[in-house]
């Protein structure tokens, strides 16, 4: 008989939500395994390295802000160095007729920031699972009830057979990349479809400097516009300056040949000559990532359905749990609200565990009436 590779829970995805449902059921002592797509953990958490071996840029999230206790902990409990992020001084404002400046800078919230990136945080989550819990570049294409009432989750690696599997992506790229075969009932499959991926049509634009300039004018690096490519830009400089670096964000309309010399135009006529030549310039478009939006992801903009009570509700005779941010009750959308769904979901499954003695009754049949 053919070795059947099987556990209690499989997570699919290796964000901040998968890696935090991971650690919770390791916890409480389920044989649990995580599939990532990407080489990479993180997801939406991409941090490059700078020449300074401890600071790092972000690509993805930077910021968490007062009252996420969740990502302040953890940070805490993995060591992981946090700064304020920079306020002080003016703000630009650039309109079609020019470039104003504005006393203080309303744009920029409090905030903290990870000197090492924000991938740091789901880079020493998954470091503390055990080496055998985590598999990278092992995309999940389909997942089906089996004839024994779990579920089988197919990869190109091989198949896989779970008593439970969380859903840790963002629900519109689930019904696009991973076939169900028809069993998720309908209304669910039309709320995945519509839910918007959070910053999902974003260009983030980073540009690194020698040293942070604006400061010596009174800048506070944060800048807004009418005009474009970048619409909303903030210091993204590490503690004390170092490195130096502006982020702006885009829209994925944006993109289009020449919009990198579109963008040091426009950092040029707001700051002047020293940000026409950055020392790097990344521009990192996350509406063409293929394991974080869907080609649809244009369109979704209902943001009311962002933590729907339908996604608190396990699928397929109760075995399918949501978890992203995209599912979280409170701080959807955000770091907090990922590790937030992450842990529901671990719950949801222990619940659904102490409310089952063996094979659930029904599965292998497209339940979960609308
Ligand atoms: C530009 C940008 C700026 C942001 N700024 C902030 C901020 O400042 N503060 C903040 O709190 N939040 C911010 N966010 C949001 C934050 O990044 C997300 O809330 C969070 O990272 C989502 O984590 P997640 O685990 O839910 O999803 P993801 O990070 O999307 O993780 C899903 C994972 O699943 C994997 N995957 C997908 N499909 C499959 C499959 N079929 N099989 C296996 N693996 C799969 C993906 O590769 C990915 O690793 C920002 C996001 C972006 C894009």
């Amino acid at each position: 008989m053919p070795h059947r590779d099987t556990h209690d829970v499989i997570v699919v995805g290796a964000g901040a939500s998968g890696p935090a449902a991971a650690t919770a059921l390791r916890a409480a002592g389920l044989d649990t395994l995580c599939l990532e797509a990407r080489n990479r953990t993180g997801g939406r958490l991409l941090s490059v390295p700078t020449t300074h071996p401890e600071r790092a840029l972000d690509l993805g999230a930077t910021w968490f802000w007062d009252g996420e206790e969740r990502v302040r902990t953890l940070a805490a409990r993995h060591n992981i160095a946090t700064f304020d992020q920079h306020l002080a001084g003016d703000t630009l404002l650039q309109e079609t007729a020019g470039v104003r400046r504005l006393t203080g800078n309303p744009i920029s919230a409090p905030s903290r920031r990870f000197s090492a990136g924000a991938q740091s945080l789901t880079t020493a989550l998954a470091t503390a699972l055990p080496g055998d819990a985590l598999r990278l570049d092992t995309p999940v294409t389909a997942i089906r009830p089996d004839a024994g009432g779990r579920l089988a989750v197919l990869t190109p690696a091989g198949p896989l057979d779970a008593g439970h599997v969380v859903l840790a992506v963002p629900p519109a790229l689930a019904t696009e990349r991973i076939d169900f075969g028809g069993v998720l009932p309908a209304g669910l499959v039309r709320l995945a479809r519509a839910t918007p991926v959070w910053m999902g049509t974003a260009v983030k634009v980073v540009a690194r400097y020698p040293e942070p300039f604006w400061r010596k004018e009174g800048l506070a690096g944060a800048a807004f516009s009418r005009t474009g490519p970048l619409q909303e830009i903030h210091d993204l400089s590490g503690p004390d300056g170092e490195p130096a670096a502006f982020f702006g964000f885009a829209h994925a309309r944006a993109v289009r040949p020449g919009f990198e010399q579109a963008v040091t135009t426009q950092l040029t006529h707001l700051l002047g000559p020293a940000a026409a030549t950055p020392d790097a310039l990344y521009a990192q478009n996350w509406s063409t990532e293929h394991w974080t939006s869907p080609p649809t992801v244009q369109r979704l903009a209902d943001h009311s359905l962002l933590g729907h009570p339908l996604y608190r509700r396990p699928a397929l005779g109760g075995r399918l749990h949501w978890a992203s941010t995209e599912t979280a009750t409170e701080y959807a959308g955000h770091i907090e609200g990922a590790l937030a769904a992450g842990e529901r979901a671990a719950r949801s499954v222990l619940t659904a565990r102490e409310n089952t003695d063996g094979p659930l009754t029904g599965a292998g049949r497209p339940f979960d009436a609308d």
